[in-house]
């Protein structure tokens, strides 16, 4: 391939850098959890263990966890990150009364540290309890609802996404009707040591225009969010409404006590904005052009509590795409 094909490379130097930000990804072993639970006097329709999935999976769970409210009552929301904010967007919509409740809601939560490129990555694939075909079935779900929000305001575009042959683990991007077939590429189009691989094409989500876009929703449709912590299910008996939604996610292995769930710590390292045009997804070790920020990952430490942002670990990821440039 001629030089002058190659995009240039993204500026990584120091002077670049704004933060770096750290956040745990609520995983769970045998899939996310999508179902009805009677406790007592309430209904617990559970919608958590999105793991790396949360921002592309979020409008597809939504809908689903709505369909399991099977009345007109008001019901409450557990937890305001992505996952609760588009399930209560989504009961509002059809005209149920609710209100969320959460500790930390929107820009404080792990959902505002993704990325977000649409793609299913840190969530187990083969659900002994949702299985595949239902899996993909929410992809589905979700990939059709985004395209029908407005792009602009909802920060969501369609990008190109190039892989290393070396990164390449997971042929399931594919398998479920969302994202067309991968082009091998003899050698990927940029600067540094020759290396084929692939490119294919996927929506990227700018998380903060994201979350602004459905936090404005909810507030249109009159939804309020209550700062509380939940420690006891007591507390949520105690609450008004007779259906809740459990979207609580990592906090549902203490309030549910849910074993399967565990933490798997992400670390991004923001540099100024540059328009790239395209995303590089090396596994883990990523680069995403959102509009506020160039996103350098990152990381996938299963079982890592401490969400203090690592500088060591920082200092790695540039270090780490810096080579890929050949720009060290
Ligand atoms: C570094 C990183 C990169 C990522 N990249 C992507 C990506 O590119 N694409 C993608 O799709 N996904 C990505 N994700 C995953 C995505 O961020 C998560 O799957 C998603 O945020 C999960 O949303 P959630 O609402 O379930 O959890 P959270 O955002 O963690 O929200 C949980 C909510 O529950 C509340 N809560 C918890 N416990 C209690 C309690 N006891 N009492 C009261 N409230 C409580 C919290 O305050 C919060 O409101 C990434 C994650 C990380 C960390």
């Amino acid at each position: 391939m001629p030089l002058s094909t190659l995009f240039s490379a993204p500026n990584l130097d120091d002077d670049q850098i704004i933060q770096v930000v750290s956040g745990l990804r609520p995983c769970r072993r045998g899939g996310l959890r999508l179902e009805s639970q009677q406790l007592g006097n309430k209904t617990i329709i559970h919608n958590y263990g999105h793991g790396g999935s949360g921002i592309t999976l979020s409008l597809g769970t939504a809908i689903a966890a709505a369909d399991l409210v099977t009345d007109k009552k008001p019901v409450a929301i557990l937890g305001a990150g992505v996952i609760g904010l588009t399930t209560a967007r989504e009961l509002a919509k059809r005209g149920c009364q609710v209100t969320i409740y959460a500790k930390d809601s929107g820009h404080d939560t792990v959902s505002a540290i993704a990325g977000a490129l649409w793609l299913p990555v840190g969530i187990d694939i083969d659900h002994p309890q949702i299985g595949t075909e239902k899996l993909n079935h929410l992809l589905n779900l979700s990939h059709n609802a985004l395209q029908n929000l407005d792009p602009n305001r909802y920060g969501i575009e369609p990008i190109t996404v190039y892989e290393p042959a070396y990164a390449q683990s997971n042929d399931h991007y594919f398998d479920n009707g969302t994202i067309p077939t991968p082009t091998p590429i003899d050698r990927l189009p940029f600067p540094g040591p020759p290396r084929t691989g692939r490119s294919f094409d996927s929506l990227f989500i700018h998380t903060p225009r994201y979350l602004d876009a459905i936090l404005d929703d909810l507030n249109q449709l009159g939804v309020q969010i209550i700062n509380q912590e939940f420690t006891h299910l007591d507390q949520l008996e105690a609450l008004d409404e007779p259906t809740l939604i459990n979207c609580l996610a990592l906090g549902s292995l203490t309030l549910f006590n849910d074993t399967a769930m565990y933490p798997a710590r992400g670390i991004l390292v923001h540099l100024k904005a540059q328009d790239l045009g395209y995303a590089i997804h090396d596994g883990f070790k990523f680069i995403f052009p959102r509009d506020t920020a160039l996103i350098l990952g990152g990381c996938f430490d299963e079982n890592v509590w401490d969400e203090l942002p690592d500088e060591q670990i920082a200092k790695e990821i540039i270090a780490h795409h810096r080579r890929f440039f050949g720009l060290s």
